[in-house]
């Protein structure tokens, strides 16, 4: 079956796969020096590099190949990685956070197109209230889409803006509120002070909202999005991770350091710009997709 996510991995992976099957061919310690540059420069991290290694050199393993030895220890590392993103009953709000850049407002649109086509019934709000373009931005993405929108006003309360928007979502009868909010935050206190306000005032109309808080990371920072990643998830408890722009990204590897930090599933990925180019995350498919 043709694989978006494995399609997108092909430029980190051609690297991986030639390091394969040179110390396949010569298992020397040359070889196995070149394989870990080329997962390090992955950023598959110290730790799964470390470990892979420890594996290929191991003796019990000598009769087996070097890309599914990576794999088992992948596939161990990352229990947990791959769980369907679930709905429960009744109104769903889904926080998106995330800083600028990463593609939270693409994202935005997409999930509202990939729910719709569900059968659901979303409705998007822009709480991302310092810039305006952002708002732009998101009301074509929303028609694109054929999602309503309940738009911010540049300088409006983020919190009021959501507030408003699940109000709007609740006396219309949606099932689905998906709230994108500004990623532009300098310091933690600061965004941990917004968050928590947007918290708040959404749990004045729903006690259990909001049911999720994804993050979106840019697969193309590679391990500098890591330090981000943590920043968000001290500031708030985030439900779960959204990967953008797995496609052409050489440091698609982030995945396994960064399941490995914050121990949350990865819902989606991104890969490309189009609205339908965000799909569930698969985890055979990705550890196919990098490691051949
Ligand atoms: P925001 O500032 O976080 O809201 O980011 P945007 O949604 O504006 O996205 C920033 C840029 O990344 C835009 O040019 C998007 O088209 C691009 N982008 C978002 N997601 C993806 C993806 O999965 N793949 C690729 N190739 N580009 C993406």
């Amino acid at each position: 079956m043709f694989s978006f996510i494995k399609k997108s991995l092909q430029a980190v992976s051609s690297g991986i796969q030639a390091a394969f099957k040179k110390l396949s061919d010569r298992p020397d310690a040359q070889s196995l020096e070149e394989l870990e540059t080329v997962l390090l420069a992955a950023d598959l991290g110290l730790d799964a590099t470390n470990a892979i290694l420890g594996e290929v050199g191991n003796e019990r393993q000598k009769n087996r190949s070097v890309s599914d030895i990576a794999k088992e220890v992948l596939r161990k590392r990352l229990e947990g990685i791959e769980t369907p993103f679930h709905f429960d009953a009744g109104l769903q709000t889904i926080l998106i956070v995330g800083i600028n850049g990463a593609g939270k407002t693409t994202t935005v649109a997409k999930l509202a197109a990939n729910f719709k086509a569900m059968g659901r019934n979303p409705l998007i709000a822009s709480a991302d209230t310092f810039r305006a373009a952002a708002n732009e931005q998101l009301s074509s993405w929303a028609a694109r889409a054929g999602v309503p929108l309940i738009e911010s006003r540049t300088g409006a309360d983020p919190a009021a803006v959501a507030f408003d928007a699940l109000k709007a979502a609740q006396s219309r009868a949606h099932d689905t509120l998906i709230v994108d909010t500004a990623g532009r935050l300098h310091n933690k206190e600061s965004l941990m002070t917004e968050l928590t306000k947007i918290d708040k005032a959404i749990k004045k109309l729903d006690s259990k909202a909001p049911q999720h808080r994804l993050l979106v990371v840019d697969a193309t920072l590679g391990l500098n999005s890591l330090a981000q990643a943590k920043a968000f998830s001290q500031a708030i408890k985030l439900s779960g991770l959204i990967v953008t722009k797995l496609d052409g990204s050489a440091k698609a590897g982030v995945l396994v350091p960064l399941f490995e930090e914050l121990k949350l599933p990865v819902y989606f990925v991104g890969v490309g710009e189009k609205i339908d180019e965000l799909k569930p995350f698969v985890l055979q498919e990705y550890l196919e997709g990098l490691l051949g």
